[in-house]
Formats: structure tokens, C-alpha cells, sequence
């Protein structure tokens, strides 16, 4: 049995409803509490909620239903625009890096936690000579990877950032794509990429010529 009642705000004269349970008395000590265990028991709510539970077990036993998932030997999927540890990019044509030293990352970093030195090489071409990311400062706000004019820069999917050693993921090199894994570099992924459609988002400008 239940009892619906309209309330009407006079202010905002939106409709609410009320759904009004008849739940009785629940009896908290003595026969009356002694006999509607019993009644509960004997009318088998107690074996239902057995039955359900050997159903979900035999179900993720022998029919694959498991909602649980094993890690670390199992991870979830990420979404692709997922800010975590970065990664530094090669050129898929030379396997040279992307970074040409611009400084743009370390100027818009809000954390100040990119360093990085450049210097001429013979000749005559910026290189980057040094480049950290402190990830004890790191906020992972995605800023240096959208700045980046060379998409040098983006975020990956590492997560896991525990580590013993601070130093041991922050430098270029722990970074950069590995030469030998240049093929599965994949272009472009990771926030801070461009997207797969992005030409065909781009509208072009009235003045086009
Ligand atoms: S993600 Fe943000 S805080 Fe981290 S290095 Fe890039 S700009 Fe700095
Ligand atoms: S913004 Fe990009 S190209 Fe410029 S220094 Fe940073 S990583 Fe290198």
C-alpha cells in the first residue's frame, strides 16, 4: 500500500513526487522480535538470499561473470586523453627527437618542474642537452603538452608513478620513445596530440586562398 502525494513549490512550480512506504512496526526486543525472526526465516528470506549468493558464485566460477579485476596483472582501459607520465617522441622518418629546445614547456609549466638546457651542435643546430620533469612536483596539468609546437611532448598511459627512485622517470631518455620501438610509436596518441580527425575538424577561414 502506498500513498502518492503531489507537492507543488509555489516558487519554482516544479512537480515532486512522494512515494509514502507502509513499512509497520519493527519490533527491536522480546516475543514480538523473537517471532518475526522466525516468520522471516521460515518463509525462506534467509535461503533466498543463500540461493542468490551460490548463483553469483557458480556464475563467476564456470561461466566467466567475474566482476573483479586482477591487478596489476589486469588493468582497465584508459581513456586516450588520460594525463599521465609523459612521453617524448621521435620523428618516425629519422628517429631523430622532436623537442627543438623551444622552451615553450618550461615557461608555461605551473609547477616549475621542467628543466632543460640546450646548446649548438657542430653544426650549428639547437639540441637539447639536458631536459627533466620533476614528477614530485608535477601536477599533470597537461599545459607543456598542449603548448608543444612539434608535438614533442605528450601525455602516455603510464600511471603507475610509485618508484624508489624520484630521478628514475624523469629523464629525457626515460622518456623518449626507444629507437628500436619507433614502429609502434603511435602517431598521434596521448593528450596534448592532435586528434585522429583534426583535418577534417579544421574549418577554413572565410579569407582561404
Ligand atoms: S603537466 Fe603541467 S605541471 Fe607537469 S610538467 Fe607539464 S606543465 Fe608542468
Ligand atoms: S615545447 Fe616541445 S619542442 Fe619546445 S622545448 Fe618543450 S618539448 Fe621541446
Amino acid at each position: 500500500m502506498h500513498e502518492e502525494i503531489i507537492h507543488t513549490d509555489s516558487t519554482s512550480k516544479e512537480k515532486q513526487n512522494y512515494v509514502m512506504l507502509e513499512l509497520g512496526s519493527t519490533p527491536a526486543y522480546g516475543w514480538p522480535a523473537f517471532k518475526q525472526v522466525v516468520k522471516r526465516t521460515v518463509n525462506g528470506e534467509l535461503f533466498v538470499g543463500l540461493w542468490i549468493t551460490l548463483k553469483e558464485m557458480g556464475k563467476t566460477l564456470f561461466k566467466g561473470g567475474k566482476h573483479t579485476t586482477m591487478y596489476p596483472f589486469e588493468k582497465m582501459p584508459i581513456s586516450p586523453r588520460y594525463r599521465a607520465i609523459h612521453n617524448m617522441l621521435r620523428l618516425l622518418e629519422s628517429g631523430h627527437y622532436r623537442c627543438i629546445g623551444c622552451g615553450l614547456c618550461e615557461k608555461i609549466c605551473i609547477s616549475n618542474c621542467i628543466a632543460m638546457e640546450t646548446r649548438y651542435d657542430e653544426n650549428q643546430r639547437k639540441e637539447v642537452s639536458e631536459y627533466t620533469i620533476n614528477f614530485g612536483r608535477c601536477i599533470y596539468c597537461g599545459y607543456c603538452a598542449e603548448v608543444c609546437p612539434e608535438l614533442a611532448i605528450v601525455h602516455g598511459g603510464r600511471y603507475e608513478t610509485a618508484s624508489e627512485q624520484r630521478a628514475s622517470f624523469s629523464l629525457f631518455d626515460d622518456m623518449l620513445t626507444p629507437i628500436d620501438m619507433l614502429k609502434q610509436q603511435q602517431e598521434f596518441a596521448g593528450f596534448g596530440s592532435v586528434t585522429p580527425n583534426a583535418d577534417a575538424a579544421i574549418k577554413k577561414t572565410p579569407l582561404a586562398y
